[in-house]
């Protein structure tokens, strides 16, 4: 017998949501998806409506549901989508087709960064370096700073990225496993600008898994890729996440136990880890840890290969 929607009491339940013991039908799951995106952002006080807000869109589900789920949930908020095309062949032709379709659909400004057309350069091209079996790693830290660098272009106060529950409280997991304290704290759901001028950082599905991200995409119609990055293939990023799921397997609440230790954590191991000083990049002028910023040094690296290879 079908079971019915615990929230409105007539439709029929097709999604349950396990940490929260609730059978909703589709509509109520999509109000609840909203509402929990909303409160997420109050309790962490992570913007106000008269700021504007970038939202960091890579074409998957993640992303796309969250600006979906922002543009509904503030109306008359100024949002601005930024997308990078990384010259992948197929795969990035495709997720720029996707984030111009939500683009449209919602009728929100795109910004998007070709990284072919601006650098010339593809992430591809790191297969070539020492980063070969580290492509995600470079591509990571190569995302990261275009991001900055669109959001200060379009003058966005607040950059908002997709990262999940279950990327959250892994990646959390892991660097506690590993003692990388740093990177743990960098984890946290609202990151301060790191020099002035550039945005705040703010991860409004932190409390989200992947799954109900999913759904919401599904249940909105909201399209998004349909084909894996071909670098993503047996990363250790998705190994961990394997041996992170067989962890939670028995325990719905598992995540979330999880990203609450660890938020507690946090701001205990800030006061023991002394922040990084920053001084500025001498190629680009972004904040940096050392004279040359890790993006300005891989796309150096890159950028000599290719020149070392056409003298060949
Ligand atoms: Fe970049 Fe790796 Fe993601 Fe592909 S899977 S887009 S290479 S981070
Ligand atoms: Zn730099």
């Amino acid at each position: 017998m079908p079971i019915t929607c615990r929230k409105c009491r007539s439709a029929n339940a097709e999604v349950y949501i396990p940490y929260a013991r609730l059978s909703l039908c589709p509509k109520c799951f999509l109000d609840f998806y909203v509402r929990r995106v909303k409160r997420t952002i109050e309790d962490f006080s992570m913007f106000t409506e008269d700021l504007t807000v970038g939202v960091a869109i890579s074409g998957g589900k993640d992303s796309a549901a969250l600006l979906h789920a922002l543009h509904h949930a503030y109306p008359n908020l100024r949002l601005v989508a930024l997308h990078v095309n990384l010259g992948i062949p197929k795969y990035s032709a495709h997720c720029q087709g996707k984030v111009e379709e939500l683009a449209k659909m919602l009728d929100v400004e795109l910004h998007v960064f070709n990284l072919y057309k601006e650098l010339k350069i593809r992430i591809g091209d790191f297969e070539k370096t020492i980063f070969k079996k580290k492509i995600c790693s470079a591509c990571g830290t190569i995302k990261r700073h275009i991001f900055e660098e669109l959001a200060r272009k379009t003058k966005v106060d607040v950059l908002a990225t997709g990262h999940n529950l279950d990327d959250v409280a892994g990646i959390m997991f892991n660097n506690f496993l590993y003692g990388h304290w740093d990177q743990l704290i960098r984890l946290k759901p609202v990151l301060p600008p790191l020099m002035e001028g550039f945005a705040v950082k703010v991860k409004p599905l932190i409390r989200i898994s992947e799954n109900e991200n999913l759904l919401y995409c599904l249940y909105a119609d909201v399209s998004f890729r349909e084909i894996g990055c071909p670098y993503s293939k047996g990363t250790s990023a998705k190994k961990r996440t394997k041996d992170f799921n067989n962890l939670s397997k028995n325990n719905p609440y598992f995540r979330h136990q999880v990203l609450n230790r660890f938020l507690e954590l946090i701001p205990m191991l800030e006061n023991i880890h002394p922040k990084t000083v920053l001084v500025k990049c001498q190629v680009c002028g972004f904040p940096s840890s050392g004279s040359i910023c890790a993006f300005c040094k891989r796309v150096l690296l890159v950028k000599n290969t290719i020149d070392n290879d056409l003298v060949v």
